[in-house]
């Protein structure tokens, strides 16, 4: 069965509606989502900033407190230092000299006592004593350190075990005015300082805070682990230094344990620095919990536009396709699948314009099945029925372009528009119809048709009805000429051809 041109270009609006509307589904879902995730990456950048802020406050914080008591603590070693080598305190009485040497050290419950060591390393003077114990502290690194260098300044030692309690020593190197070396001052400060100095902050689960020598000695670490304290994080081969730089921030895994966390550095005057450290899962707890609960919320939303679009698209088709078909039974003649009377008169108007706008020729044939009364009334309707759809498949098969129209025009007649088909071609056309009905139908009473034929290129002063009516005179002309053949039109007068 053969569809007229009209009938595709009909059905495309909707098919076009169709894909509009999945397009457009589409377009507003990844918009959203766009504008979903790039408000959920603000959102995760600003709770960044603000833990990174926390930690260089708390950082800084830190070390500024501890900077302060160093400094404090390194004043009384200075002082220690050049006071214990003037030449008029060997002369004075050991009380006297306990009071110039120590009247100014800094006292607190963290700093231990000060002491005084010679060059051997005995213990000399003791800030917490006029009468020290004997003490020599010679095989001690700080000892040694300032024994072998004149320019260490102020050390600091290892975290260690001092006069009963954990604490880093202090020390500075006691030197003649010809640079000689004549002993070594020292103090310590206490664990306790570092404890009670954390204590007093707010920590989260899985907070760090680590106090480090320049060397990156660990001196200190909340949480307290004697395992990790006293230990150098340049041995570390998993630690990469220049991850983390003063004043600057660091994400991922730190040296210490593989829990991804922000460490943020502070570095001040003092030889130490400070590295606070929160875990990444805290930081990015609350956004993931966001993040999460949205991306449901727009998964949803996506598969609910996209299922509705879907709906809606496959309606938009169905309806689309039922119209065609609706279409195709109002514009289709029942027994023969052939376009219907109503059909080919729409169409000859149509193409009549064409042809006169475009000044090309339009061709019509009458086709009339011969004497099909009489074999009615042999054979019966239903085998004249048979027939009929016998005539129109014939003619389909001979009438294939796109632009051609072939219809059932009424009863035992049939038409076929040829839009473009010359006099000479339309004639072709109908002999090869006429004798595919007389191949086709065969037998000692084979069924025959006559075809009346109309060829002319329309002009506006004409009237379409002039062309139906020579085809139709045609064909009378064929049956008064005996039936079984064609005749051709000629304007103004009819002659016959075939
Ligand atoms: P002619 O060669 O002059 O055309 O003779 P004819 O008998 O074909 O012409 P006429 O117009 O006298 O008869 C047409 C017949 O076609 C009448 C009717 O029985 C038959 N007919 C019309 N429509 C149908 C149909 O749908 N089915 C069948 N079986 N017969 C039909
Ligand atoms: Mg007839
Ligand atoms: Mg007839």
């Amino acid at each position: 069965m053969r569809f007229g041109r009209r009938k595709n270009n009909a059905s495309r609006p909707w098919l076009l509606s169709a894909k509009l509307l999945i397009a457009s589904s589409v377009v507003t879902v990844i918009g959203f989502s766009a504008i979903c995730a790039s408000v959920m990456l603000d959102m995760r950048r600003g709770e960044e900033e603000l833990a990174r802020q926390t930690l260089e406050n708390l950082a800084s914080g830190i070390e500024a407190d501890i900077s302060r008591n160093i400094e404090l603590y390194d004043l009384s070693l200075r002082a220690v230092a050049s006071n214990v080598v003037m030449p008029e305190i060997r002369d004075v009485s050991r009380e006297v000299r306990h009071l110039i040497l120590f009247d100014h050290a800094a006292t607190a419950k963290y700093f231990g006592a000060i002491q005084v060591f010679d060059a051997e390393g005995r213990l000399t003077n003791d800030a917490s004593t006029l009468d020290p114990v004997r003490e020599d502290r010679s095989d001690e690194e700080y000892f040694r350190v300032h024994r072998d260098g004149p320019d260490v300044g102020l050390y600091i030692s290892r975290p260690m075990l001092h006069r009963g309690a954990y604490s880093i020593v202090l020390s500075r190197r006691i030197s003649g005015a010809d640079r000689s070396f004549l002993g070594v001052v020292a103090g310590s400060i206490r664990f306790s300082y570092f404890h009670d100095l954390f204590g007093r902050l707010k920590l989260g689960p899985g907070d760090t805070i680590t106090v480090l020598r320049t060397d990156r000695t660990i001196i200190m670490r909340t949480p307290f682990d004697l395992d990790v304290i006293g230990k150098n994080l340049a041995e570390r081969p998993n630690w990469n230094p220049a991850n983390l730089q003063n004043t600057g921030s660091y994400s991922g895994a730190g040296p210490v344990d593989p829990i991804p966390r922000m460490y943020v550095r502070r570095s001040g005057s003092s030889p130490l620095f400070v590295v606070v450290g929160k875990p990444l899962d805290s930081i990015f707890g609350l956004w993931r919990t966001e993040a999460t609960r949205i991306a449901g919320i727009m998964l949803a939303l996506t598969v609910f536009v996209i299922a509705v679009t879907l709906f809606l698209a496959r309606e938009i088709t169905r309806r689309a396709l039922a119209e065609d078909k609706l279409e195709e039974l109002a514009t289709t003649d029942a027994l023969t699948g052939l376009k219907n009377r109503r059909k080919f008169d729409a169409e000859i108007d149509s193409e009549w314009r064409r042809a006169t706008r475009q000044k090309m020729p339009l061709a019509l044939l009458m086709i009339d099945a011969d004497h099909f009364k009489s074999y009615n009334d042999s054979f019966g309707h239903q085998a004249g029925d048979e027939v009929l759809i016998g005539i129109a498949i014939c003619i389909s098969d001979s009438v294939r372009r796109a632009g051609d129209c072939a219809a059932r025009y009424g009863g035992e007649e049939f038409a076929v528009l040829l839009p473009g088909v010359s006099p000479a071609d339309a004639l072709r056309i109908a002999e090869t119809i006429r004798l595919k009905v007389q191949q086709w139908s065969g037998g000692p009473t084979p069924t025959t048709v006559s075809i009346g034929i109309a060829s002319l290129t329309p002009s506006a002063a004409l009237d379409r009805t002039i062309l139906v009516e020579a085809a139709d005179k045609a064909l009378y002309a064929a049956k008064a000429n005996g039936r079984n053949q064609s005749a051709l039109a000629s304007f103004p007068q009819l002659s016959l051809v075939a």
